[in-house]
């Protein structure tokens, strides 16, 4: 059974934390609330901590003289250096970070979706951006994992996110040690997963692991870590995911009957034309891995790169990554 390091995730305060929406609403979304168990939250309102009561007046983006300002419309208060020296406060004083959940569309919290007006008027036509405290988050955090609440709603997404994660988590405290045996061994257990990330990474991750005497055992993990960083920042494709299929699946073929090989294939093919998930054919290897105690691939983190709790295939609808 594999342990989850518990991934140091900030949240926005609002997505089940407390009451502090401009409305005094508190938003309870299923995800979070499943999460909870597996992640140390740290919830954060940038509202609030500039000052704001609960409830209050809803902010507003604007865009003038090209500039972008945190407006309150009913009282016309430009709140926007408050807050920019808020995030400045608070994003330094952070450490060991994994990832964040902002809350979607929020003028503050927001990464994508968020209403930018386009000038003071309150007839101003608005494109869509992203929030202050979210726009700032995905400047200086970029190779974390970073979602909003309505994004992980799709599959894919989420799957993503929490893969990304949880591996983050594990590596922030492999790298803590600074030991080589354990640089080796997440190396080792993770390549069948860096491998549908990319082969190439995959590849530049083995020369810097197999090259660890050379160097000082912080620079081997420091340029691990950017690596790791580049492979992670794109999602997985289909294609690739089948190329790992294929791999591990070529580790124990000699193994199989003819019935059993031809079976797999044509599952891949069924995989290719969307027909059935992913999850089917990496069950079905991790089935064969423990018949035949192939104790490689039965650690190999693609088989369960975040804990099973958390495994939900439903879906806002959208598609798979290609
Ligand atoms: S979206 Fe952000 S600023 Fe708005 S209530 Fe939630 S935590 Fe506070």
């Amino acid at each position: 059974m594999r342990h989850f390091i518990k991934p140091n995730v900030v949240i926005s305060k609002c997505l089940g934390f407390a009451k502090c929406r401009y409305n005094g609403d508190i938003i309870i979304d299923y995800v979070v609330e499943k999460l909870k168990p597996f992640v140390n939250f740290i919830p954060v309102c940038p509202e609030v901590e500039i000052g704001l009561g609960v409830p209050r007046e809803p902010l507003r983006l604007i865009w003038d003289k090209a500039t972008l300002h945190l407006y309150q419309p009913a009282t016309k208060k430009d709140f926007t250096h408050e807050m920019e020296l808020f995030i400045e406060r608070y994003l330094s004083s952070l450490s060991e970070i994994d990832g964040f959940i902002l809350k979607y569309r929020s003028p503050s919290c927001g990464i994508s979706g968020v209403k930018i007006y386009n000038g003071f008027h309150p007839d101003a036509r608005a494109t869509q951006g992203r929030g202050f405290f979210g726009r700032a988050v995905l400047e200086r955090f970029n190779t974390k994992a970073i979602e909003d609440e309505g994004r992980l709603k799709n599959f894919t997404i989420r799957e993503n996110f929490f893969t990304k994660l949880f591996t983050l988590a594990s590596f922030r405290v492999t790298k803590k040690h600074q030991k080589i045996k354990e640089l080796i061994r997440f190396h080792t257990i993770n390549k069948l997963l860096f491998m549908a990330y990319s082969q190439v990474k995959l590849n530049e991750l083995g020369r810097i692991v197999a090259n660890y005497q050379k160097g000082h055992v912080d620079i081997v993990f420091s340029n691990y870590e950017k690596v790791l960083y580049q492979l992670l920042a794109r999602m997985p494709t289909f294609k690739s995911w089948i190329n790992v299929l294929l791999h591990a699946f070529g580790g124990i073929s000699a193994q199989l009957n003819k019935k059993e090989r031809a079976f797999f294939l044509n599952l891949i093919e069924e995989y290719r034309d969307e027909r059935i998930p992913l999850s089917v054919l990496i069950k079905i290897i991790e089935g064969w891995a423990v018949r035949f105690g192939d104790s490689y691939l039965l650690e190999q983190t693609f088989l369960n790169p975040y804990p099973k709790e958390l495994i939900e295939i439903t879906d806002s609808g959208k598609g798979r990554n290609r």
